[in-house]
């Protein structure tokens, strides 16, 4: 089946809003093995949406629409579907009643105009709605069988329960088959790199599988179509064997687990504690760790130490350090980590220590220059990160992501790749020509 999505409305055209829905509803229709040829944007105009859906329908057996079905003057999708389609509309006293309890539930008279959302399809069927007046529809196509028009309103907190409850069953019901996803979550290689490594592995036809880069990680989600759940299940697990022989441990999970949360059931599972000093990222890395429920058990400690004088009182970096190297250091940031471990006594100890920007760089350290030391009782680990053309937040995130990995790695004794390694308590000795990783 090849579909496409349309949305509707012309402030996506004018760039006020992001058109979430079509990512959503690409996603979900590549996770049923459905191909999405093409993606439009409409503004609210008859004549553009009218020769709009006449050229899809021709190329396409499945469109989903998103938007234009609102109560307003210039929504205009379902009489244009129904006419392209073959349908008529009729007014629906069931839905009416419902729009009314909206209303009322909201302590509101309904105004006139939303009586235009309680026409449905003659011949096609509705979709509820559960958040919204709108309801959905769905068109098949009266004079060619095995063409469909799904038509879905705009919030994404309507449009995504709807395609979930309703749409994704009864597009799987279609098929004879059963799709199963599983997803594994990259961290420490670049999206580029990553492809390089495993291009070949994504040209697969069964099962699929496709790369999203996220902010410092990537995420490989699997897809197994097969006809009973065991199979494709059996299909995924075994092709994800094929990356992890690639990949190894640069996959940290292959559940929906994030890294923070993985960290925890890591240390937690390991009898490890840490503890953090942070200067760049503000707290944001324990923030991260305090997030994830029971992280009391492992974490004992995060310092946000931004000025040096309270890294020298609270942490114990050396003042010589401090002049010597400056701030953004490695040998400062070794040091942090390494005060912060013996201040807490836990197990683990990081600092991270950079320039986030978009002000303070300068051509030796420019904005984006970060170095991040985890340190365990016998050794430290450095790495630079210079983390380019980012903006501030991007900076702090990434850092802390970097961090993350690095206390999984530590907890599982695995190599610190990027890293250098010095026994603890030396000087951190970090010649500039030192690996960069460019996040
Ligand atoms: P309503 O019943 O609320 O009028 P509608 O189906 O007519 O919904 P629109 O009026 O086009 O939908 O959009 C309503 C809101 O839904 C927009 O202001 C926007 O916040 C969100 N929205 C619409 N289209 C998209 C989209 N493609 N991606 C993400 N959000 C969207």
């Amino acid at each position: 089946m090849e579909a496409e999505i349309i949305a509707v409305g012309t402030e996506l055209l004018l760039g006020d809003i992001l058109n979430t829905n079509a990512q959503f509803l690409s996603r979900e229709l590549a996770a049923l093995g459905i191909s999405v040829h093409y993606q439009t944007v409409v503004g609210d105009n008859a004549e553009r949406l009218e020769n709009v859906v006449h050229r899809a329908r021709q190329r396409s057996d499945l469109l989903i629409f998103s938007g234009g079905l609102g109560p307003t003057e210039d929504d205009l999708t379902k009489q244009t579907v129904a006419k392209a389609y073959g349908d008529e509309l009729r007014f629906d006293e069931e839905e009416l009643k419902k729009i009314q309890g909206f209303f009322r539930a909201w302590g509101r008279t309904m105004p006139e105009n939303n009586r235009r959302q309680a026409y449905v399809p003659v011949n096609g069927r509705k979709i509820e709605n559960h958040n919204g007046t709108a309801p959905g529809m769905i068109f098949e196509d009266t004079r060619e069988k095995g063409k469909y028009a799904v038509l879905l309103p705009g919030p994404p907190k309507e449009l995504q329960p709807m395609f979930l409850q309703t749409v994704r069953p009864w597009l799987a019901s279609m098929s004879d088959s059963v799709l199963y996803s599983l997803t594994l979550r990259v961290m420490g290689i670049g999206e580029s790199h990553l492809q390089e490594k495993i291009g070949h592995l994504l040209e697969n036809q069964n099962p699929t599988a496709a790369l999203y880069a996220k902010t410092s990680e990537v995420v490989i989600r699997i897809t197994a179509k097969a006809k009973d759940l065991q199979s494709a299940k059996d299909l995924c697990s075994e092709y994800a064997d094929r990356f992890y022989k690639i990949l190894g441990d640069f996959i940290y999970t292959q559940t929906e687990d994030s890294l923070e949360e993985t960290v925890v059931h890591i240390l937690k599972e390991k009898g490890k504690s840490v503890a953090t000093a942070e200067s760049c990222t503000g707290g944001l890395l324990s923030a991260r760790i305090t997030a994830v429920p029971g992280s009391s058990e492992v974490f004992e400690y995060g310092a946000c130490t931004y000025a040096n004088h309270v890294k020298e009182q609270v942490l114990h970096v050396k003042h010589e350090t401090l002049e010597q190297y400056g701030a953004v250091s490695p040998q400062v940031a070794a040091e942090m980590a390494e005060g912060v471990r013996r201040v807490s006594g836990a197990d683990f100890g990081v600092g991270i220590t950079g320039i986030a920007g978009p002000g303070g760089g300068t051509p030796e350290k420019p904005v984006g220059l970060v170095y991040v030391a985890a340190a365990c009782a016998d050794t430290t680990y450095v790495q630079k990160l210079v983390i380019t053309g980012r903006t501030r937040e991007i900076v702090r995130l990434s850092s802390t992501q970097r961090a993350l990995d690095m206390i999984r790695r530590l907890a599982l004794q695995l190599e610190q790749p990027g890293c250098r390694m010095f026994p603890a308590g030396t000087p951190a000795d970090f010649p500039q020509d030192v690996q960069i990783k460019d996040v």
